[in-house]
C-alpha cells in the first residue's frame, strides 16, 4: 500500500486504512457485529486493559470495522487520529466533556447548529463552564473574548443555517498566539474534507455530523472527531467511554464506508447542482436574498475563495412575503422533501426557525442572524432541471 500522503482524496476515501483480510481475502471490510472479544488468557486480558498489548476488548472501546472507517476519515482530514460516534451530537458533546472542567471558558461563534448551541448554552453552563457567543466572522471579537480560562474556541464554517463563513487560519492563529493550549474546534460538516481542510489551516480538532455528506445516503446517524493521537485517546477513553457512551455500531461503520467511496464524485455533482439552483433563484423575483458562499455579494467571499475548493451545496434564501410565503413554498414542493438533515442524494428543504434552530428563542435567533423567514436547501443529486422545475411550480403557488 502506498503512503496516504501520496494519494489523492478520492483514492483515500476508497482505500485509506484498508486492512488485508488474511482469512478469506474479502475486498470489503467485513462487519464485526460483536459487542465483545475473547482473550486467550487472564494475563492477556489484563495487558489489554492496561494498554500494554494491542487488541480489542469491547466495542465501546473500539471495533475492527470502525477502526478502518476511523483511519480512512483521519486520512481525509489529514489528522493522526479519528474517533467515530453514534451521532454528531455524541461527537461534539464528547469533545467538550473532554476539554472542559468547572471554571473553563469557551468562545463559540453565535451561529451554530441548534443542538450544538443548546448543548453549550443550556448544557455546559449548568456545570460551571462559561460560554461567550460572539460573531467570529469579525476576528476582533475573538481578541476581545479570549481570557486566561479559555479552553476552546468553536465554530462552523460555512455555518448552519445561514452559510456565514469564518476565516479559519486567522481564528486559529489568534487563539494559539494568545495561548497555545486552546483547542480550536471546527465543525466541518457543511464543507467536508473534499472542499476544506481545517487542520491544514491551523485548527486542532475537526468535528462532523457524519449523518450528512460523509455518509450521504440518509440512512445513518453518526459523528466523528479528528485530531492528534494524544487528544483523541483522551476523547475515546474519557469523553466517549465514560461520559457519553455514544458508540457507533459496526453496521453503521460499514454503511458510512460504503458512502465514503463516492464522497468525492458526489460533492462534485452536489456543488454543480447548487450553482445552477442559485443561478435560477437569482432570476426569480420572489426571492429577496440568497445566502451562498459562491456569490460575490457573500460578505466573506474572499475568504471562501482562499479556504474552500468550491462552494458546497447548502443554500439559504428569503422569500418576499416572509415566513408565511416561505412556508407555502415548502408545503408545495413535490420532488424536494420537506425534511431536516442535509447532504443526501435527495434535495431537502426546511425552515430553520421552526425546525433545526427551534432551540433558539426569538432574541437569540435575531442575534445569530437567522431570520424568521429563512428557507434552507440541501441541494441533492437529482437532475438539476427537475429540481429547478419543482421550485418553479411551487413558487407559482405563492
Ligand atoms: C446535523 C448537524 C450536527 C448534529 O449532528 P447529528 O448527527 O444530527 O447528531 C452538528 N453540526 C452540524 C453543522 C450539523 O448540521
Amino acid at each position: 500500500m502506498m503512503k496516504n500522503k501520496d494519494l489523492g482524496l478520492a483514492t483515500k476515501a476508497i482505500h485509506a486504512g484498508t486492512k488485508r483480510d488474511l482469512q478469506y481475502g474479502s475486498l470489503v471490510m467485513p462487519i464485526y457485529q460483536t459487542s465483545t472479544f475473547m482473550f486467550d488468557s487472564c494475563e492477556q486480558g489484563g495487558k489489554r486493559f492496561a494498554g500494554e498489548e494491542q487488541g480489542h476488548i469491547y466495542t465501546r472501546l473500539g471495533n475492527p470495522t470502525t477502526d478502518v472507517l476511523e483511519a480512512r476519515v483521519a486520512a481525509l482530514e489529514g489528522t493522526e487520529a479519528c474517533v467515530f460516534f453514534s451521532s454528531g451530537m455524541g461527537a461534539i458533546s464528547s469533545v467538550f466533556w473532554t476539554i472542559c472542567k468547572s471554571g473553563s471558558h469557551i468562545v463559540a461563534d453565535k451561529t451554530l447548529y441548534g443542538c450544538t448551541f443548546s448543548f453549550l448554552k443550556h448544557g455546559m453552563t449548568r456545570y460551571g463552564v462559561d460560554v461567550d457567543f460572539v460573531d467570529l466572522s469579525d476576528t476582533k471579537n475573538l481578541e476581545k473574548a479570549l481570557k486566561k480560562e479559555t479552553a476552546a474556541v468553536v465554530f462552523e464554517t460555512p455555518a448552519n443555517p445561514n452559510l456565514k463563513v469564518i476565516d479559519i487560519k486567522k481564528i486559529a492563529d489568534i487563539s494559539h498566539a494568545f495561548n497555545k493550549n486552546i483547542k480550536v474546534v471546527c465543525d466541518n460538516t457543511f464543507a467536508t474534507p473534499v472542499l476544506q481542510q481545517p487542520i491544514a489551516l491551523g485548527c486542532d480538532v475537526v468535528v462532523h455530523s457524519a449523518t450528512k455528506f460523509l455518509n450521504g445516503h440518509g440512512d445513518v446517524i453518526a459523528g466523528c472527531v479528528c485530531g492528534t493521537k494524544e487528544f483523541l485517546t483522551e476523547v475515546r477513553l474519557f469523553g466517549l467511554k465514560d461520559m457519553t457512551g455514544a458508540v457507533l455500531g459496526p453496521f453503521e461503520a460499514f454503511l458510512i464506508m460504503r458512502g465514503l467511496k463516492t464522497l468525492d464524485i458526489r460533492m462534485e455533482r452536489h456543488c454543480l447542482n447548487a450553482l445552477k439552483l442559485v443561478e435560477y433563484l437569482q432570476t426569480n423575483k420572489k426571492v429577496e436574498k440568497i445566502y451562498f458562499p459562491g456569490l460575490k455579494e457573500h460578505p466573506n467571499h474572499e475568504i471562501v475563495k482562499k479556504q474552500m475548493k468550491t462552494f458546497g451545496s447548502m443554500i439559504a434564501f428569503e422569500v418576499s412575503g416572509g415566513r408565511q410565503a416561505g412556508a407555502k413554498l415548502l408545503d408545495n414542493m413535490k420532488l424536494c422533501s420537506l425534511s431536516v438533515s442535509l447532504g443526501d442524494a435527495e434535495t431537502l428543504v426546511q425552515h430553520p426557525a421552526s425546525m433545526t434552530h427551534s432551540t433558539y428563542d426569538a432574541e437569540s435567533l435575531a442575534l445569530a442572524d437567522i431570520s424568521e423567514g429563512l428557507v434552507r436547501v440541501s441541494v441533492g443529486l437529482e437532475n438539476i432541471e427537475d429540481i429547478i422545475a419543482d421550485f418553479e411550480q411551487s413558487f407559482k403557488k405563492i
